[in-house]
């Protein structure tokens, strides 16, 4: 007799806002239940992934990120995996602080297309939790608020999310719990060591120009560190050169959008800007640089719908530098965060400078001398030039233009990777086309997540 196999169907589960700045992570909440539900038996169909929002959303603890995980289920076993999946969020959420809102959805069967570009939006805009409802009714997704409803937007866009484009890894180390709050014991120099090892497979380890070393976070959260790459083989392998003082709880790796730019691809022209945007505007600069107290350089850029303040701040060198050297006229394209400061009036705090034209700077000068070549020199007003040198006196009376030579080149400026956003996408990663280059190690996936699930799940 022919035995049927149960259907299977895609579920998504989708979790945001389970942190404060005194403690937790979201991701560790999304490890946690990941490494449950494999446990347990139940059949993943993709890493958990850690999908990076808009950084310029005021009201986010660190990253702004929010995190899903992707299974193939049974029809019965939905109800278990939405049981287990509340009561881990419920048990790793610190609901006593203010700002934290957790909130769990739970989407079957594919992602409709309205979830995928009401992610898209959230990576740049700001959303109202009001349309997060609505589009979650639409297309049918479960909600589950432990408290306030904010972390609706992010549960939501995290299941949407896009990696088609552009996507990287990181493998997280976790901490044990009596260790957390302490100096993170991590070997900066075998830090480096793998850097050297995996240059081109990871990125972000190690600051180039100071050499500090950029793995660890600083705060009071669970990460002991993270190592983003290309492929999930690539930081596994780097995770093993890391020498560590201290016992790790457990490992997971993460697919995501970070070091992708995700969050800048949406052009807008001046007059539609509003606060905590993330933007790319494209005009000419129209007031010329000055550097502000602190260092910083604000200079103002127009388009055919008005102006706007961009500010390039100390942190971010050469963007700084380069902005400092602009001209009136130059045409640019700048990529950055929206801010209301002072208050109505918008700057745009660059991440990422493009020089897309130089306009040519004249300069006034007296001519050269015909007889020597040296500089001529005014003998007083109407009274013609002399020679400083050989002290012949010219004919000519009147100063000629000359080019000034530009500092700066066509090219795009970005920050140094120690003042990197999670999205920012590093030079290292410019010549990464992804559905080339990294067919093969796709294809692949399949089969590597068992096992590499497996030696995260061994570690924990
Ligand atoms: P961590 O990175 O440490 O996990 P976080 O920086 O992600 O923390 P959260 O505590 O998740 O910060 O807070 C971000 C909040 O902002 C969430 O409630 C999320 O739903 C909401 N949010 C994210 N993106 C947007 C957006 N584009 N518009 C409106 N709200 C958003």
């Amino acid at each position: 007799m022919e035995t049927l196999l149960p259907v299977q169907t895609e579920f998504h589960i989708g979790i945001d806002d389970t942190d404060s700045r005194l403690g937790g992570c979201t991701t560790y909440t999304a490890a946690l239940l990941f490494q449950e539900l494999v446990s347990k038996g139940f059949k993943p169909v993709d890493f958990p992934w850690l999908v990076r929002l808009n950084p310029n959303v005021p009201w986010k603890t660190r990253g702004n990120g929010a995190l899903s995980l992707h299974f193939s289920l049974e029809e019965e076993q939905l109800q278990e995996v939405k049981k287990i999946a509340v009561a881990v969020v419920e048990r790793t959420s610190d609901l006593s602080q203010r700002s934290t809102d957790p909130s769990v959805v739970f989407l079957k069967g594919r992602t409709p297309s309205q979830l995928v570009e009401f992610s898209i939006r959230a990576l740049h805009d700001i959303l109202s939790v009001r349309e997060a409802r609505h589009i979650a009714d639409a297309v049918g997704v479960e909600t589950h608020l432990l408290k306030g409803s904010r972390g609706l937007v992010g549960a939501l866009a995290s299941v949407g999310a896009d990696f088609s484009g552009d996507h990287t890894f990181e493998i997280i180390a976790y901490r044990t719990p009596e260790n957390i709050g302490t100096t993170r014991r991590v070997n900066h120099d075998s830090v480096r060591r793998m850097d050297a090892m995996f240059r081109g497979l990871t990125f972000n380890n190690v600051d180039p120009e100071t050499g500090r070393v950029l793995i660890c976070p600083h705060g009071p959260d669970p990460v002991l560190f993270g190592v983003r790459g290309e492929d999930p083989a690539s930081v596994a392998r780097a995770f093993g050169q890391i020498t560590v003082g201290e016992p790790i709880e457990r490992t997971m790796i993460f697919k995501t959008n970070q070091g992708t730019d995700a969050h800048l691809g949406c052009h807008r022209t001046i007059d539609a800007l509003q606060p905590y945007q993330s933007t790319v505007v494209v005009g000419r600069v129209s007031d010329a640089p000055r550097i502000l107290r602190g260092g910083h350089v604000i200079f103002r850029t127009s388009d055919e719908t008005g102006s706007v303040d961009c500010a390039a701040y100390n942190a971010t060198g050469s963007v700084r530098e380069t902005a400092f050297q602009l001209t009136l006229g130059d045409s640019v394209t700048i990529s950055g965060g929206i801010r209301s400061r002072p208050p109505g009036e918008l700057t745009l705090n660059v991440e990422k400078l493009e020089v897309t034209a130089l306009v040519d700077v004249f300069r006034w000068e007296n001519p050269r001398c015909s007889r020597c070549g040296s500089r001529c020199e005014s003998m007083g007003k109407g009274q013609g030039l002399r020679c400083k040198k050989c002290k012949t006196h010219l004919s000519k009376t009147s100063r000629v233009q000359t080019t000034d030579h530009r500092k700066i080149s066509l090219g795009v400026y970005r920050p140094p990777p120690r003042a990197h956003r999670h999205l920012t996408k590093p030079a290292s990663r410019d010549r990464i086309h992804r559905p080339t280059f990294f067919e093969t190690s796709e294809a692949s996936i399949g089969q590597t997540l068992e096992s590499l699930v497996s030696i995260s799940v061994a570690s924990s």
